[in-house]
C-alpha cells in the first residue's frame, strides 16, 4: 500500500479536486444482466461494481425458509484483483459484516410478507475499489432490486461521510478511508430521511456527526436521483425496443 500523502486536504481541496461536500462523478446503469431476475452497474469514481438479483424463489435449504415472509440472502465479494495488492479470494470476516449490515440496510423497504417461504438473493461483486464499496453496493442493490420487480416501498440510497485532516468531508477516497480520522457510511430512505445504516470507524464530535449527517443526506439525494433516472431509462429503453 502506498504511504500516506503529506496532507489530505490542501486549502479546502481534496486530492482528488473535491470540495468537502461534492461527491465524486457517478454513473449507474439498470438491467445489465439478461440472466439475473434485475441488475445494476455503477460505476462511482473508482469504483466499479455490479449487482444482481434473483427471486422471488423457493428457499433452499428449506429449514431456512420463514413460513410468514421471505428471507434475504446478500453476498457482498469482493474480486481479487480490485484492490492493489491482489485479495484472498472468498468470504472473509469483512465481507461477512458488509454482507450482513448490507441486508440489514435493505430489508426496511421490502414487502418480504408478500412471499412467504421465498428467498430473494443479492449478489454484490466488487470489481474495482476505492472506498465506500459497501456503499455503492446497497446503492446498486437497491436499483437491482427494482429493476427485479420486487415490490419495495422505496430506494435505499447510501454514501459514506466522514473526517480528514481536521475536516468533515464527503464520500471518501481511499487515502481518505484509510489515513483519515473518521469513516461513517451512512444507508437511507432518502424520501423519510429514515436511517437504514449507520457505521463509524473513528471518532467525530457530537457538532461534526451532525455535521456529516447533513453531508451524507445531501449525498443521498444526489444518489437517490441517479437511482430514479437509471430505473426510468432501462424502462424507457425496454418500451422502445
Ligand atoms: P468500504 O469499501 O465500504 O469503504 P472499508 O472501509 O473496509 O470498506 O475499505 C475501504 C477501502 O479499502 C476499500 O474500498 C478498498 O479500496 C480498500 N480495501 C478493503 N479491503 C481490502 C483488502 N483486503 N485489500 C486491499 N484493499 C482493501
Amino acid at each position: 500500500m502506498q504511504n500516506r500523502p503529506e496532507k489530505l486536504i490542501n486549502d479546502g481541496v481534496r486530492l482528488d479536486g473535491r470540495g468537502p461536500d461534492e461527491i465524486r462523478p457517478i454513473k449507474i446503469e439498470a438491467g445489465v444482466l439478461n440472466r439475473a431476475d434485475g441488475s445494476c452497474y455503477i460505476e462511482w469514481g473508482g469504483n466499479k461494481v455490479l449487482a444482481a438479483v434473483y427471486g422471488p424463489r423457493e428457499a433452499h435449504p428449506r429449514h431456512l425458509q420463514d413460513s410468514r415472509k421471505a428471507i434475504i440472502k446478500y453476498r457482498y465479494n469482493m474480486a481479487s484483483f480490485s484492490v492493489e495488492d491482489r485479495k484472498r479470494p472468498g468470504p472473509d470476516r469483512r465481507s461477512v459484516e458488509i454482507s450482513k449490515v448490507s441486508r440489514e440496510a435493505l430489508a426496511p423497504v421490502l414487502m418480504l410478507e408478500y412471499f412467504p417461504r421465498s428467498s430473494i438473493d443479492i449478489f454484490v461483486e466488487i470489481l474495482q475499489a476505492d472506498a465506500g464499496t459497501r456503499t455503492t453496493g446497497i446503492t446498486a442493490a437497491s436499483v437491482a432490486l427494482a429493476d427485479a420487480g420486487i415490490p419495495m416501498k422505496n430506494l435505499v440510497s447510501a454514501i459514506s461521510v466522514g473526517k480528514a485532516d481536521g475536516e468533515v468531508i464527503l464520500d471518501l477516497i481511499r487515502e481518505e478511508d484509510n489515513y483519515g480520522e473518521a469513516d461513517m457510511p451512512v444507508a437511507m430512505i432518502t424520501e423519510t430521511g429514515d436511517i437504514t445504516l449507520l457505521q463509524m470507524d473513528g471518532n467525530l464530535t457530537g457538532e461534526e456527526f451532525i455535521k456529516a449527517l447533513n453531508f451524507a443526506k445531501k449525498g443521498c439525494e444526489s444518489v437517490y436521483k441517479l437511482q430514479r433516472r437509471s430505473l426510468i431509462e432501462k424502462y424507457e429503453k425496454s418500451c422502445s425496443d
